[in-house]
């Protein structure tokens, strides 16, 4: 497995690749969600890049940038295991040169929800994977559903910036506790985990009652609140949106997601359900 770290690098091994490519960005302190994302782009491609990169500009000023959990050796080696065939690890000094192009999220979809919380957040993914798009110009890139906001904004990127390329996003892998995996939940103390819980089990529900037969959105929300009402929980949002992010009054299989933000401690965790 090759690890490049600088731009010059990656364009000359990209220039040597004749197949297909699948590419799989991350933050890093890799986990069953990463892994998961790895081993279906290995399945679709001949050859698979994972980047790593902690992007600081889409951490918001008062953001865990610098404390953001970090581990490069155990990633490198669960890659090399996974039969990755090259990592992408730059420096900031690498990606970003100071003043620079940017773009802006859509209007409608990039200043909802986690977008509300933090509104510079998805102008900093767009910067960052569209400047990794460019350098590695993937056919296939794979992103999970667990960022869903994150995944139906970059599809619209794709579509609106006409690239090349194919989003693929993937299923939320989950703890076996439920907890979906995330490197953040190693902030999380194990009193703070039973509290964390509490949003797996509003999505378990929440399918449940829709398997039952119940469609309004009204109802279900009031049935998701008063599951989420915990102490120790602080919600953001439990919300039925459809692929724009729009509201709705009734799911429809397949056109909606139930999408949820909470503290924990001083933990930030999403999570959502694709109906
Ligand atoms: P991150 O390193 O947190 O930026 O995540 C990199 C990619 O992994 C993103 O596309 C995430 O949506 C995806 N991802 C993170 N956690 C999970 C999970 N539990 N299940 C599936 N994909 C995930």
């Amino acid at each position: 497995m090759k690890v490049i770290s600088t731009i010059k690098e990656m364009r000359e091994y990209r220039l040597c690749l004749t197949q297909s490519v699948g590419f799989v960005p991350t933050m890093g302190a890799l986990h069953k969600g990463h892994q998961s994302l790895i081993k279906q782009s290995i399945q679709d491609n001949a050859h698979t890049i994972v980047s790593i990169f902690v992007n600081p500009t889409q951490f918001g000023a008062n953001e865990d940038f610098d404390a953001y959990p970090r581990d490069l050796e155990k990633d490198i080696t669960l890659c090399e295991q996974s039969g990755v065939d090259a990592v992408f690890i730059p420096s900031v000094e690498e990606m970003y040169c100071g003043d620079e192009i940017t773009l802006n999220p859509p209007k409608k979809m990039g200043y909802v929800l986690e977008g509300f919380d933090r509104p510079t957040h998805f102008a900093g993914v767009l910067q960052v994977v569209l400047k990794l798009f460019s350098l590695i110009q993937p056919h296939r890139a794979y992103f999970g559903q667990k960022d869903a906001q994150q995944v139906l904004i970059l599809q619209k990127m794709i579509s609106d910036l006409f690239l090349p390329i194919v989003i693929v996003p993937c299923p939320i892998v989950r703890d076996d506790d439920g907890l979906a995996f995330s490197s953040r939940n190693i902030y999380l103390s194990p009193k703070e985990r039973e509290i964390a819980l509490r949003i797996p089990q509003t999505i378990q529900r929440v399918r449940t009652y829709i398997a039952q037969g119940i469609t309004q959105v009204s109802q279900l929300e009031s049935l998701a609140f008063k599951e989420l009402s915990y102490d120790g929980l602080m919600l953001f949002y439990a919300t039925f949106r459809n692929h724009q992010l729009e509201y709705i009054t009734h799911i429809e299989q397949g056109k909606s997601i139930f999408l949820i933000a909470a503290k924990v401690g001083k933990t930030r965790l999403i999570d959502n359900l694709w109906i």
